[in-house]
């Protein structure tokens, strides 16, 4: 092994921030106002998606059990009770978000579903999730193709239960 990467081995083995977005929470310096952000979201969804169509990420937050290295914002429940009513508030929230954006509808490029654990859900309350989502996400302006990933775990996704093709991140 070279100098060089010995160095390098020994400047990284160190414990680091979870790469869930960057830069990483503690180098933000302050909080967006919800104007900033608003205009930031439009800009970007104008320019840098433009052509592409916008990622939208659904989260769902429900999972059965909870792993040893578990980092994320999740619930542990065995309720199904709690599906309908966090998928309504969700499409809620969407479509506040279009109003304060001042849109109809956004061009996505692609969904990523993740949690917790998506696979959470029901075949068809999947179903009924997505749909939703891309009634009022596309309005008949799907882009393609579509790239789709969804995080699930193995035992809920031994039955087929994922809406549309894509790829899956094996969670938990
Ligand atoms: S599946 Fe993911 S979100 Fe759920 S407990 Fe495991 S690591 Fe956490």
């Amino acid at each position: 092994m070279t100098t060089t990467n010995v160095q390098l081995l020994r400047k990284y083995n160190v414990p680091g921030p979870r790469y869930t977005s960057y830069p990483t929470v503690p180098y933000w310096d302050r909080t967006p106002t919800e104007a900033e952000w608003i205009e930031r979201v439009a800009n970007a969804i104008d320019t840098d998606t433009a052509h592409s169509g916008a990622s939208l990420y659904v989260h769902i937050p429900f999972c059965r059990s909870l792993c040893t290295y578990c980092g994320c914002n999740m619930r542990v429940t065995r309720n199904h009770g709690l599906v309908m009513p966090y998928v309504e508030a969700l499409l809620k929230e969407y479509d506040l978000t279009l109003q304060r954006l001042g849109r109809d509808a956004l061009r996505i490029g692609e969904v990523h579903l993740g949690g917790g654990t998506p696979t959470f859900l029901h075949p068809e309350e999947l179903d009924a999730l997505m749909t939703s989502v891309l009634d009022r996400t596309f309005r008949g302006e799907l882009s393609d193709p579509t790239p789709n990933t969804a995080e699930t775990a193995p035992a809920p996704t031994a039955s087929p239960g994922m809406p549309g093709e894509g790829r899956r991140t094996f969670v938990g």
